[in-house]
């Protein structure tokens, strides 16, 4: 039996969907917070709300590359054809995206080949905006990991840790490429030491960056790429929402395209809390 409010409370933990079968049974049986603590226990992660950590894709996105961005052509109208179609075209690095380990190594695991598993993580999210506000060429350092781990507790072993620099704010301005007056972009990303650590110390599988690089934008010769992508891991660009995530506890999900042996491609990301 529940006590009064017990429905209420337990649906709330419930996800309407993933878990409508769970509670459907759980309510044939009398007891729907007997099966949350079942799925919790078949380790089916129980949350409250979904948080979009994505950019809404418009031909004005900046992209690394300016002549990257997306294009789109409308094949057929409502009004002349019955039914609206539309073409689109666009670098596989354009948005919020993932990079997949072939982007950055001669031979690695193309973005249709990474296992779903691996894109279905604990978040940890490394706030450094004050940093970045004061530098736009910060790069998140161990130290701030380190920092991070003092208030939160260690990094859990197969994470994704992204770094929230206050970028995804200025998308899509000129601000968030940030080039001067040679071109030369200024953002914030992950130095290449804080991507060794999270490598060989925490065992991290993803790192996520809210700008257009897991390098800073000045960075011309790509470290954290080249050693973070050979590894085998991923590295997602242009994420956004991390000002609504908790530090610690959320569930990353990276919908990554299934289009044949892409080095990356646009993604819609969301974490679970
Ligand atoms: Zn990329």
């Amino acid at each position: 039996m529940c006590v009064p409010g017990c429905h209420a409370a337990v649906h709330n933990q419930l996800n309407r969907r993933g878990l409508f079968k769970a509670g459907a049974a759980a309510l044939a049986a009398g007891s729907l917070a007997t099966a949350a603590s079942r799925a919790e226990a078949r380790g089916v992660r129980v949350f409250n709300r979904v948080v979009d950590l994505t950019h809404t894709l418009t031909p004005d996105f900046p992209t690394y590359i300016p002549d990257w961005a997306l294009s789109i052509e409308q094949l057929t109208t409502f009004a002349e054809n019955g039914f609206n179609t539309r073409r689109y075209s666009m670098v596989e690095h354009c948005g919020t995206h993932i990079d997949a380990p072939i982007h950055f190594a001669a031979e690695g695991a193309t973005a249709d080949e990474i296992p779903l598993a691996d894109l279905v993580l604990p978040l940890a999210v490394i706030d450094v905006r004050a940093k970045a506000a004061e530098n736009a060429d910060y790069q998140l350092s161990p130290d701030d990991l380190k920092e991070y781990e003092a208030k939160y507790g260690e990094i859990p072993e197969g994470a994704c840790i992204a770094m929230n620099s206050g970028w995804a704010a200025k998308a899509p301005g000129d601000g968030f490429a940030n080039r001067d007056d040679e071109g030369v972009m200024h953002f914030p990303g992950f130095h290449v030491e804080a991507a060794d650590m999270l490598m060989s110390e925490r065992g991290a599988l993803g790192i996520a960056s809210d700008t257009l690089s897991l390098d800073h934008g000045a960075s011309s010769t790509f470290d954290t790429h080249y050693a973070w992508l050979p590894s085998g891991r991923w590295g997602v660009e242009c994420i956004a929402g991390l000002d609504d995530c908790p530090a610690t506890g959320a569930t990353v999900v990276v919908a990554a395209p299934k289009i044949g042996a892409g080095t990356g491609g646009n993604s819609r990301v969301m974490a679970l809390i």
